[in-house]
């Protein structure tokens, strides 16, 4: 600690006066009227212009575990870094909320949610500290540190700011003073009073506590370019007066978890329990080793991806949300529960190391998530995603609605025996392309028996019921001397080019009369 700085020096420091004493901030900011065992989370992305699908899992366990406990989930925007544009980016964070059903709240009482909006908190904290002599204005340069630096790699020494090499801790007001009027304008750094000789030990949910040697660094709070704060002090301040009870954050955190925990404890605040989440893995496909799913190389590392490619929303969910709280599976097998929101998540439980996210395992998610769907809302989801994505789709939908509703209602009327074969909305039209016949594609490798497909146009009814027509398939086989199969797989091959395909008599009935002829004599004629 150093000699706390006056009143009228501190406001020449920070450029004007500070908005809030803390405890004006106390009461401005209360403790939230919750019931006991809430959990208060928030996301806290940066607006980067991308969501990565870490940061959908992060933002599902916040959302979750405050569902669960009837507490409250925020979104908060940690745009303190003014080098970046950030309408757009803070769009496309709250669309991919939106898109997957993560409510947060929005109270004014706690707003703003924009972390450049709060710089009076930061500036009416970082005065409390100027006048306790735990923080110091700074006035090192780029050039200064530079240097410090060299030196301290020279020498062996660890480096950054800290102790003795932490030029400016103990100036005099006077000398304060002269720098300011040299128009030098200083970042706020923490005096820090830590020991990296001693331990702090810093509780985490998920990994129980940690000790770590305390921080003895002078990092900066606020910076002296646009005197916005650093990620350290804006998490201090916020989490505080946000009454935040639980940080879910990246386990890159991790390093600086003891100066969190340290600022928490100077203050006399209520440390929040953490919870540092692992990074979302996968078995790279040159190596064949598992790493992090990264921005720059594989697609399904962006949220944006599973939307373009048509992928239920809710099976993402499912995934990651089983990714999280790894009895799930189970427990929605067993019927025990809809969804992830029935099922609650431990803390404790939380995957720790690297969580492998396999795309294979998501598909399965995702077929059982649209088998589970009624018929109108298939056909909506995959109205929804062609609208968006694909206008080609979108049209030939939109001139037929109730063509594509008969084809998606084939082999879904039988609960025990509905198909299982659609993954994403994307991969769902191309599964029923052929129904189309700008997209039909005829099987030119399949050698046709043309006797057979001559015999079934000679009897074919449209209005058959299913009994008539399989009778009379039955009655070709045995004329013609081939297996009942043959006959159908014929039919099934003409009609569709495939070899495999939901129930035949149903896809008759969707094509209709006409089309179904035409595809035989194709058949037979090609
Ligand atoms: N903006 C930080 C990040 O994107 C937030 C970390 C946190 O949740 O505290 O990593």
């Amino acid at each position: 600690m150093r000699n706390g700085l006056s009143k009228d020096l501190i406001v020449r420091v920070l450029g004007a006066e500070p908005k809030y004493t803390l405890a004006e901030l106390e009461e401005k900011y209360p403790l939230r009227d919750l019931p006991d065992g809430a959990f208060v989370t928030r996301f806290a992305p940066s607006p980067t212009g991308y969501m990565h699908i870490g940061g959908l899992y992060q933002a599902l366990v916040d959302c979750k575990l405050a569902q669960q406990t009837g507490g409250v989930f925020m979104l908060r925007i940690e745009d303190t870094d003014t080098k970046r544009e950030v309408a757009d980016a803070v769009k496309i964070i709250e669309d991919s909320m939106h898109r997957f059903g993560l409510q947060y709240n929005k109270d004014e009482k706690y707003a703003p949610y924009y972390q450049s909006k709060r710089k009076d908190i930061y500036h009416s904290v970082a005065a409390d500290l100027l006048a306790r002599g735990l923080a110091y204005p700074c006035f090192l340069t780029a050039e200064d540190m530079e240097k410090i630096r060299e030196n301290q790699k020279a020498a062996g020494f660890a480096t950054g700011i800290y102790g003795e090499f932490a030029r400016d801790r103990n100036l005099t007001e006077e000398e304060i003073i002269a720098h300011l009027d040299n128009g030098e304008v200083p970042t706020i750094r923490l005096y820090s009073m830590g020991n990296p000789e001693n331990r702090i030990f810093c509780k985490d949910a998920v990994r129980g506590s940690i000790g770590f040697p305390e921080n003895n660094e002078d990092i900066v709070l606020i910076k002296s370019n646009d005197g916005l704060p650093t990620y350290h002090f804006a998490h201090l301040c916020d989490d505080h007066f946000m009454r935040t009870t639980h940080v879910v954050r990246g386990e890159e955190w991790l390093p600086s978890f003891p100066l969190h925990v340290q600022l928490f404890r100077m203050m006399g605040w209520q440390t929040p329990m953490y919870i540092h989440t692992s990074t979302i893995d996968k078995i790279d496909s040159e190596t064949g080793k598992q790493r992090k799913l990264s921005k720059r190389h594989d697609p399904e590392a962006n949220v944006a991806f599973f939307l373009a490619d048509g992928w239920p929303t809710e099976a993402v969910l499912e995934y990651l949300g089983n990714i999280a709280a790894s009895g799930y599976e189970e427990a929605k097998m067993k019927g025990q529960v809809k969804s992830i929101w029935e099922y609650e998540m431990r803390p404790k439980k939380i995957s720790m190391s690297g969580a492998l996210f396999d795309m294979k395992k998501l598909e399965w998610w995702a077929k059982e998530f649209i088998a589970s769907l009624p018929v109108d809302e298939l056909v909506k989801r995959v109205r929804d995603w062609a609208d968006e994505y694909d206008a080609v789709w979108a049209a030939r939908i939109a001139d037929k609605p109730e063509y594509l509703k008969n084809i998606l209602a084939i082999e879904r009327d039988n609960p025990k025996r509905i198909r299982k074969d659609f993954i994403t909305w994307k991969q769902t039209l191309q599964e029923v392309a052929y129904f189309w016949d700008d997209l039909f594609v005829p099987n030119t490798e399949y050698v046709y028996n043309k006797d057979v497909l001559s015999a079934f146009l000679e009897t074919f009814n449209v209005s058959d019921d299913k009994d008539t027509w399989w009778n009379k398939i039955v009655a070709i086989a045995t004329e013609k001397g081939v297996k009942n199969g043959d006959v159908a797989m014929n039919l099934r091959v003409a009609l569709t080019g495939r070899t495999n395909t939901p129930d035949l008599y149903s896809i008759m009935h969707v094509m209709g009369e006409e089309k179904v002829i035409e595809r035989i004599k194709g058949a037979i004629n090609g």
